[in-house]
């Protein structure tokens, strides 16, 4: 069976025992196994890290882009494969990883611009011959740790700006779907970028903890579900690290009455059921604004439900694959009877679905709940598969109420043809990414990403301008050259130009 080793200092290994198998979600085939690393390998990484760091700090910005230029080529001439590898371990169908691959190579096209992203600040003149400017210097080594669900772009959301900015990098990417990450990791080498500045660390919780609490880590970005990111940013604050940590969500689409009602529809169907539901800006819930508006988003959606293809991702004639996991696949319907027990109305239900061929696959057809209400499990609990709840208001007020009662804060919509509504919405709402008529408002590599309330620990959201922040020191620096001769008297009270 192969073994999907670690990249450290520029070297596949895989000197541990431990290790846990991968499936094909497809089929639950066994494709592999993965190293879990011990807490000595991380170390390892670290080291090597460490010890990369004094050099690469030194390389000017323009060559550390020139890199970056390079990985971006050859991320496009190896989609195919990247995909591939994604497709297979995580279930996706090969069209949606294209999607999210292309997401990833828009964050390397950023850093591609660091040159200009760290010029810093100046300012002349700040007093008779004194000048002032900030300059942003790099952290030292930063770690990254990844979520199965999007397992190429969100480390591409880390360290291609980690170390574009200076930083060296350890990976610490899901094991359940790491062979994308680590073949991603390669081209940067291969593009590159010097063996020991970016290494990759497959393994759990006992490489997490070790990234979380050796002190040669500067700065951890974190991205996964909430009980692990708030684990992650208390351990890493404590133990003297920069933390970003972004957790899980539950992401409300509003539907007003006056909504064109036909693209609203077909908008949920992709942002509900697109990835089968496995992705952070998922819509699980509409919260449709009146019953008559209720009935025809229902009607509707139940409509597009009996069209949907469902099978292998290999196959881009598919709507939805499977999930990752067996174990998330018994999850999701363990909620789903959830549902059911607490009084929601089951419109569609997806379980018991075969895809031929296919019979051992971690297949769950759509499903959709009406008339769910606040305090249901189905809908405070973030579920991460193909399950829409319908709730039913009567205003705009009332649906906003219960998306700002939600514990969650990621991502939110609204569909509505009134500027006034959507104004207000967009203005009030506590959501830290709000769609107007947009279903996944994921924003572009060039604004920030992240949510509010606990979707997100730390301050700085995730890429973007927020980035150069994360994984940068600011430095000011005051400088007077006096002119020769001059002789400067000794000042008591505090420089001021009172
Ligand atoms: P997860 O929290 O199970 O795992 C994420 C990472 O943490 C993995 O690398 C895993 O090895 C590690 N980990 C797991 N348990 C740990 C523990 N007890 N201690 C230390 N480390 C641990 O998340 P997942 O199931 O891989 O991903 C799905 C979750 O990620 C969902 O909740 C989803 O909403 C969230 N997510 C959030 C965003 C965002 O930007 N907010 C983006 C993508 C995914």
């Amino acid at each position: 069976m192969t073994v999907i080793e670690h990249l450290i200092n520029g070297k596949r290994m895989a000197p541990d025992p431990r290790q846990q198998p991968i499936f094909n979600p497809s089929t639950n085939e066994e494709l592999a196994n993965v190293a879990l690393a011990s807490r000595a390998t991380v170390e390892q990484a670290i080291a090597t890290a460490q010890a990369s760091y004094p050099s690469w700090r030194q390389v000017p910005p323009v060559k550390r882009a020139r890199i970056m230029f390079r990985l971006k080529d050859l991320l496009e001439r190896n989609a195919d494969k990247v995909c591939a590898l994604l497709t297979r371990e995580h279930g996706k169908v090969l069209n949606d990883a294209m999607g999210e691959l292309q997401r990833g190579i828009e964050n390397v096209e950023y850093a591609c611009g660091v040159p200009e992203l760290l010029k810093g600040e100046h300012s002349r003149d700040v007093a008779p011959g004194i000048d002032a400017w900030s300059e942003f210097q790099p952290l030292g080594v930063c770690a990254g740790i990844t979520p199965f669900n999007f397992p190429a772009m969100v480390p591409l959301w880390m360290w291609p700006m980690a170390i574009a900015c200076g930083n060296t990098f350890v990976l610490k990417p899901s094991e359940r779907d790491p062979s994308a990450a680590l073949f991603i990791a390669e081209l940067g080498l291969e593009a590159g970028i010097p063996p020991g500045v970016l290494n990759v660390v497959n393994g759990d919780k006992e490489a997490v903890d070790t990234l979380l609490t050796d002190e040669r880590v500067q700065a951890v970005s974190f991205v996964g579900s909430t009980p692990v990111a708030e684990h992650v940013y208390t351990t890493g604050t404590a133990n003297g690290k920069r933390v970003q940590a972004f957790g899980g969500a539950k992401n409300h689409a509003v539907i007003m009455p006056d909504a064109d009602l036909d693209n609203a529809v077909s908008s949920l169907m992709g942002a509900a059921y697109g990835s089968c539901g496995e992705r952070c800006m998922a819509i699980s819930v509409a919260v449709v604004v009146g019953d008559t508006t209720a009935d025809i988003v229902v009607a509707k959606l139940s409509e597009e439900i009996s069209r949907l293809k469902i099978g292998d991702g290999m196959d881009n004639r598919n709507d939805m694959g499977p999930l990752v996991s067996r174990a998330l696949k018994e999850k999701v319907e363990s909620y789903i009877a959830q549902g059911v027990e607490e009084g929601a109305e089951l419109a569609v239900d997806g379980r018991g679905m075969q895809v031929p061929g296919f019979g051992n696959g971690n297949f769950l057809g759509a499903n959709l709940f009406d008339r769910v209400r606040e305090g249901m499990v189905v809908h405070r609990d973030e579920i991460f598969g193909p399950v829409l709840c319908v709730m039913r208001v009567d205003s705009l007020q009332e649906a906003m109420d219960i998306i700002d009662r939600h514990q969650y804060g990621n991502g939110t919509c609204i569909y509505t043809r009134d500027g006034e509504a959507a104004r207000y919405f967009s203005d009030n709402i506590k959501i830290g990414m709000v769609g107007i008529n947009v279903p996944l408002p994921v924003p572009v590599a060039y604004q920030s990403f992240g949510g509010w309330k606990h979707s997100r620990f730390g301050d700085l959201h995730a890429y973007g301008p927020d980035s150069v922040r994360f994984y940068t020191l600011r430095k000011t620096i005051t400088q007077r050259w006096p002119a020769g001769g001059v002789r400067e008297s000794a000042q008591f009270s505090f420089p001021s130009h009172s």
